[in-house]
This record gives C-alpha cells, sequence and structure tokens, in this order.
C-alpha cells in the first residue's frame, strides 16, 4: 500500500486553477520530488496533503486512510512552510524542540530531550545546540531549520523549497546533507524545488508538475532522459 495516495485532487483560488486532477502515490519510505516552475502548484499540493487547504474534489490518503475530512492535527504529518524562519530569541536547541513543546503533544523532557539530540546528530549540529540563530553559519541554520522539520515522528515529511533561501556553496553542500539526511530518517519525504540539479539529485522519483498538472513522474533517469 501507497504511504501517500491523491486521488484527482482540484483546489482553484478564484479562476485560478492551482492543483487541476492531480492523482499520484508516494511509496512507504520514498523520497518524493515534486519539480515545477513557480506557480505550478506545488505548495498547493503540500498545503492539501497537510490539511492546511481543504480540496475542491479529490480525495487524500495517508497510510491507507482517507484524511482530506480531517483537521491538520488529526493528521500525522510534518510540514516546513518557511523553513527559514528560526526564533531568533531561542537557542538552537529551543528551535529545534518547539514543535515537540506543543500542550497537546505531552511529551516528557527526557523524550523531547533524546529527540532532539537526535535530529541535531542527523543534521550534524550537535556543537551548537546552545547557540542562537544568529550565532551559528547559514548552513548551521538551515540544518537547524531542517532538524525542526524531523523533529517530530510523523507519517510523512513535507519540505517545501527548503534551500531556497541559501546561497549556491551552501545549497551544493546541503543537498548531500539532506541525501544523508534521508537515508537515516527512514521515512516518507515529500519534496517541492524548483531546481532541476536539485530535483535529479535527490529524488528516488520525480513529479514534474505544471498549471496544477502533473506531466511526468519517474526516477531521475526517466526524467532527464525524457524532458
Ligand atoms: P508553486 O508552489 O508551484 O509556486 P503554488 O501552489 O504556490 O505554486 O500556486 C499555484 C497557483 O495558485 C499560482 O497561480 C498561485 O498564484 C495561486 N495561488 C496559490 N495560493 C493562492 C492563494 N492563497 N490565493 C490565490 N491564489 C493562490
Ligand atoms: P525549560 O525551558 O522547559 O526549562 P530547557 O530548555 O531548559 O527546558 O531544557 C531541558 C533539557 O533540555 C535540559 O536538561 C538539557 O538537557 C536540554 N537543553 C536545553 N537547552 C539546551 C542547550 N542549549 N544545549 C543543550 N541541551 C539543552
Amino acid at each position: 500500500m501507497p504511504r501517500v495516495r491523491l486521488e484527482h485532487l482540484v483546489k482553484s483560488y478564484g479562476r485560478v486553477r492551482a492543483v487541476d486532477d492531480l492523482c499520484l502515490e508516494v511509496e512507504d519510505r520514498e523520497f518524493f520530488v515534486l519539480y515545477g516552475p513557480s506557480g505550478a502548484g506545488k505548495t498547493t499540493t503540500l498545503k492539501l496533503i497537510a490539511g492546511a487547504e481543504h480540496p475542491d474534489s479529490g480525495e487524500v490518503h495517508i497510510g491507507g486512510r482517507r484524511v482530506d475530512l480531517l483537521e491538520p492535527d488529526a493528521r500525522n504529518v510534518a510540514m516546513t512552510f518557511e523553513s527559514y524562519a528560526l526564533y531568533p530569541h531561542y537557542s538552537v536547541y529551543d528551535n529545534i524542540a518547539f514543535p515537540l513543546r506543543a500542550p497537546d503533544r505531552r511529551m516528557s523532557r527526557a523524550e523531547i530531550d533524546e529527540r532532539v539530540r537526535w535530529a541535531a546528530r542527523l543534521l550534524g549540529i550537535e556543537h551548537v545546540l546552545g547557540h542562537k540563530p544568529a550565532e551559528i553559519s547559514q548552513g548551521q541554520r538551515q540544518r537547524t531549520a531542517l532538524a525542526r522539520a524531523i523533529v517530530r515522528p510523523a507519517d510523512v515529511y513535507l519540505f517545501d523549497e527548503p534551500l531556497s533561501h541559501v546561497d549556491a556553496k551552501v545549497r551544493h553542500y546541503m543537498r548531500g546533507e539532506l541525501h544523508r539526511m534521508s537515508t537515516m530518517l527512514n521515512n516518507t519525504i515529500i519534496y517541492v524545488t524548483h531546481d532541476y540539479v536539485e530535483a535529479l539529485s535527490l529524488g528516488d522519483r520525480v513529479g514534474v508538475l505544471d498549471h496544477g498538472r502533473l506531466h511526468q513522474v519517474g526516477t531521475p533517469r526517466e526524467v532527464y532522459y525524457a524532458p
């Protein structure tokens, strides 16, 4: 059974069809990249999966359960909307811990500590946990945002252009980091980007989205040879 199944999703904003009859299956533990130009409907698709938007029609299934009728809190989905927005007055540790401290989560201090350190280890930032965002490098800030995104256990992790705010050099080495992180995370990831190199280098499969429609779905090799 696929981890995520989208069935004929449609979402319009006024006269704009942001998502137009989208069907997609993402497998358990797959790193799936949604690739397309600005305005293609990538973010809207993620929001529909996360429950931040409700579809006009169509269905979202996660782990075999239909979830498009549920509120976001009833879904177990982790999404980074703007992954770079760290709280400047919080330490790296507290930024990462933030999603675990929501009042409804009831995680013990020890559980929180274990998850935060696990996420920090995956991203290689254990040594800066006590620092404030202003005191660490751009790449470390990006890793902090990614650690915060993966810190809570979820059925699927949604990443919306997590590298769009970093410069070319950082983006280059963060691709390698992301690849390593995803292998260790060993969970389902849907990753949005408008960067062709990023799409082809990160995805197990890549879906090419334009005008709300999936024009192509395949391995990076298949997408590369059939542009
Ligand atoms: P992408 O993430 O690929 O850049 P989006 O999903 O953000 O694309 O947007 C798809 C289309 O829907 C665009 O034409 C965009 O202008 C429109 N759109 C997205 N969100 C809204 C909104 N809240 N209100 C009106 N139009 C929107
Ligand atoms: P609270 O804010 O609720 O008092 P804390 O943030 O002080 O909770 O932290 C609880 C535990 O989390 C600490 O015992 C420590 O292990 C860990 N911790 C908190 N901040 C840091 C930090 N900057 N660096 C490393 N570990 C930290």
